[in-house]
């Protein structure tokens, strides 16, 4: 067995790395092998007030730099994450285990809101009203909050934490990312980036850490707001703390999404987007399709032609590599996050055996091109899936796809709407009537037509509906602007000499004339 570097993993605060005094750390692995790779420091409350000391210090500095110098540094960090973007995706890949180029596709739209952030300038412009009434002159303009707390989750190290920091920090607030635990490489990576961009020490700075972090961040009166991706359960917790705490919070949580197939439906089409949506990065995505739902009678050809192509995918090492015939060919899936989370996404394969769905590709028998010990589950396919089954009530977070067959168009909506979860679906259909009829009707925050993944471009927000999402602000877009910016409105009078003399007493109401 060859010997694995451990390497130890701190914060980093002021512009450089920062150890801490906590006794605590976690491992951290290679999923492909199943080795620990590093020790990760886990915040005691001290290291954490430490972390959010150096933001709070550079918040003052930062919200006085101007809007021109603010986002020069922005186009310097644009420019060096595009030049050096395979060194981070090799830290996602060896942390996370997604394969090499869906590990740059995760990077390619975090920096699309980089570069959305880049013209921060007009998305601050205010408002003005010369003359609103006499003499007086009226105009708005938004301001940062402060230090912000970004808490992410293990499945976009890189993508998720740049839904946020750059409309933060472009907009003049100082961040405390804390990454997850389970991949904290990647957000180092990041600020180190940002050094060189030449961003002031401070404004971004890493909190490593678990439960004892995040509640730092969430009681810390420094903080002034939160933005969190991860599970329901905690995304609710996040919530109601911070809120009140008297923060602004976004809390954004899991995820149950359908794909509805309509009986008119390109079936090749809609076979390859079930297998990219439901496998790509082993399911691990938040907008992953987990449920098909096939309105009648496309179930039985639909269900084949899946299970034809998940007998053609890769599995194994996400680095890129090389087949038996010396063909450069890299996986198509990964391994799963750690052995937890494989032995956890199993139990539910078993699950869904007992509680009677059709197990027609079972992941458990995968031949994984990679080191035995890597954390491997195959495709999963369940057809005859009822609402009522827990692989159907629960998000299952891994590489399984549930086929629900329905009836209709109504009850295939139904399904979709009375699922606590809100946030993508998507349908497949060459009726316009019907994918806008589609539209209108369903509950959920991100909706696409003959598109399975359908996450918004950074100029738009992201987010979800109902326990998807627990406040009332989307990531990203003008309303990542708006969570990130307090507005004011400025009401002004200046004497004009030359005009009648201004004053005298009057207690009534103001009125506008
Ligand atoms: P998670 O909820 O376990 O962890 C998310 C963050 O919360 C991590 O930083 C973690 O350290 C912290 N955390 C964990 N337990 C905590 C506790 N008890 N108290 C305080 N903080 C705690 O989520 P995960 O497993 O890292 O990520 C997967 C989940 O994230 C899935 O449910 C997925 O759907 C969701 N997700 C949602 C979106 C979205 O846009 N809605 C995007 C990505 C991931």
């Amino acid at each position: 067995m060859t010997s694995t570097t451990v390497t130890p993993i701190g914060h980093w605060a002021d512009g450089a790395p920062f150890a801490g005094a906590s006794d605590r750390a976690a491992d951290v692995t290679n999923p492909a092998t199943g080795r620990v790779t590093g020790h990760v420091a886990l915040a005691s409350e001290a290291d954490a007030q430490h972390v959010i000391a150096a933001a709070a210090r550079a918040a003052r500095d930062w919200r006085e730099t101007s809007l021109a110098r603010r986002t020069q540094v922005m186009f310097a960090f644009r420019e060096l994450l595009n030049s050096r973007k395979e060194e981070l995706a090799e830290i996602i890949t060896a942390e996370h285990g997604k394969v090499h180029s869906d590990a740059l596709g995760e990077i390619a739209r975090g920096q699309e809101v980089v570069e959305f952030a880049c013209g921060i300038s007009h998305l601050l412009k205010g408002g003005h009203s010369a003359g609103a009434s006499t003499g007086v002159d009226v105009h708005s303009t938004r301001q940062p909050l402060g230090v912000v707390g970004i808490i992410s989750p293990f499945n976009f190290p890189a993508m998720v934490p740049m839904w946020f920091f750059p409309v933060a920090i472009a907009s003049g607030n100082t961040v405390v990312l804390k990454p997850s635990e389970k991949d904290p490489s990647a957000a180092l990576w990041l600020a180190e980036l940002w050094k060189e961009a030449g961003l002031p020490d401070g404004v971004f700075n890493v909190l490593q850490g678990d439960k004892v972090a995040v509640d730092a961040l969430l009681q810390s009166p420094e903080v002034a707001a939160i933005s969190f991706v991860g599970s329901t359960p905690i995304a609710e917790y996040v919530y109601e703390q911070a809120s009140r705490a008297g923060k602004r919070v976004q809390a954004l949580g899991g995820a149950k999404n359908h794909m509805v197939v309509l009986p008119d439906a390109d079936l090749d089409l809609a076979a390859d987007a079930a297998v990219n949506a439901g496998y790509g990065s082993a399911g691990e995505r938040c907008m992953a399709i987990s449920v098909l739902v096939a309105v009648e009678p496309v179930a039985d050809d639909l269900v084949a032609r899946i299970a034809d192509r998940t007998r053609t995918l890769v599995i194994g090492d996400g680095r890129s590599g090389q087949d038996s015939g010396g063909e450069e060919r890299e996986s198509d899936m990964g391994p799963l996050v750690t052995r937890a989370h494989r032995d956890r996404v199993a139990g539910f394969v078993q699950s869904g055996q007992q509680a009677g769905a059709k197990l027609v590709v079972d992941g458990r028998e995968v031949e994984a091109r990679g080191d035995r010990d890597g954390f491997w589950l195959g495709p999963t396919l369940f057809d005859h899936v009822t609402p009522e089954m827990e692989i159907y009530t629960e998000e299952i977070f891994g590489p399984v796809l549930s086929v629900v067959r329905v009836g209709s168009y109504d009850e295939a909506l139904a399904l979709v709407n009375s699922n606590q979860y809100g946030n993508g679906t998507a349908i497949f259909t060459n009726d316009g009537g019907a994918a806008r009829r589609f539209e209108n009707e369903v509950e959920v925050g991100m909706i696409g037509v003959n598109v399975p993944i359908p996450v918004p471009v950074s100029y738009y927000s992201f987010g979800g509906w109902k326990r998807s999402l627990f406040g009332d602000t989307h990531a990203h877009g003008t309303e990542g602007v708006h969570f990130f910016t307090r507005g004011k409105v400025v009401t002004s009078r200046w004497i004009n000499p030359a005009a009648r003399p201004e004053g005298g007493l009057e207690l009534g109401f103001p009125r506008n004339d």
